[in-house]
């Protein structure tokens, strides 16, 4: 799975990428992902300032970005992806099948399900990170993204966005996780969680002996205990609840 981040903030992602499951898997080659920033697809004015951004028509607060900066870098990203010998390439052309993505606040969630389709029917995918007040409609209708929100909160640009839709896509590729059958969707899970000690006191007894304060005494549920996985299951349903 490749995916290709277009955004002008492309330092961002950096810590996030080289850590933990995600930096493995790219190391492994199990997905890459690649940067583009518009602003290296338009030409600088005389002092060499790329404005990726202008006013909205109808007015408003804020700016909203530009419709020809995100076109021409999508233009190059799908040259690169699809098969050389192409003059112009388009998405589902060849044996490459690429999705573009959106994130706009509004649209429909981003969820696993979808996130298992992508990782089953994709082999590229293309994420368009809004910021300011957004990107130029038109882009959604010439390129026809795939319009996506990760929930109903305001963020300040669609790069958090992209980075959850990265993580959750390659827990679904096999490989990514040390055991693949680990993914929550496949296993009754419990937020609700204990590790050791079986019993934890709390505040430590060198806190309370300084003051007045009383050690409670907090046990992991017996049923945690028992060794018995069908009542181990039934309780894992209810405490997810
Ligand atoms: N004025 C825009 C609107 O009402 O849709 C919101 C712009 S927001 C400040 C800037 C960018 O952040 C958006 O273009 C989008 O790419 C991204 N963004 C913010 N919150 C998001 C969310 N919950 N889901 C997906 N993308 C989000």
């Amino acid at each position: 799975m490749h995916f290709h981040v277009i955004t002008i903030f492309p330092d961002i992602f950096d810590s996030y990428l080289n850590e933990s499951i995600i930096g493995r898997a790219i190391k492994n080659k199990l997905i890459s992902v690649k940067f583009y920033n518009p602003r290296d697809y338009i030409k600088g004015n005389k002092s060499n300032y790329k404005p990726v951004d202008d006013k909205p028509y109808g007015g408003g607060p804020g700016m909203v970005m530009k419709a020809e900066p995100i076109l021409k870098t999508v233009e190059s990203v799908l040259r690169k992806i699809s098969t050389p010998s192409r003059k112009r390439a388009t998405p589902q052309e060849g044996n490459k099948k690429i999705l573009i993505i959106n994130f706009i606040p509004s649209a429909e969630k981003f969820t696993t399900t979808y996130a298992k389709n992508i990782s089953k029917k994709y082999t590229d995918v293309i994420l368009i990170c809004g910021r300011y007040e957004g990107i130029d409609a038109r882009v959604d209708k010439i390129l026809k993204t795939k319009k996506l929100s990760i929930g109903d909160y305001v963020l300040t640009g669609g790069e958090i966005p992209a980075m959850i839709l990265v993580d959750c896509v390659s827990r679904q590729i096999e490989g990514v996780l040390g055991n693949f059958d680990s993914r929550e969707e496949e296993r009754v899970s419990s937020s609700e969680v204990y590790t050791r000690p079986e019993v934890l006191k709390y505040p430590s007894s060198h806190k309370a002996s300084k003051g007045q304060v009383k050690i409670k005494t907090y046990r992991v549920p017996k049923v945690l205990l028992s060794g018995n996985h069908k009542d181990i299951e039934e309780w894992k349903k209810g405490s997810s609840k």
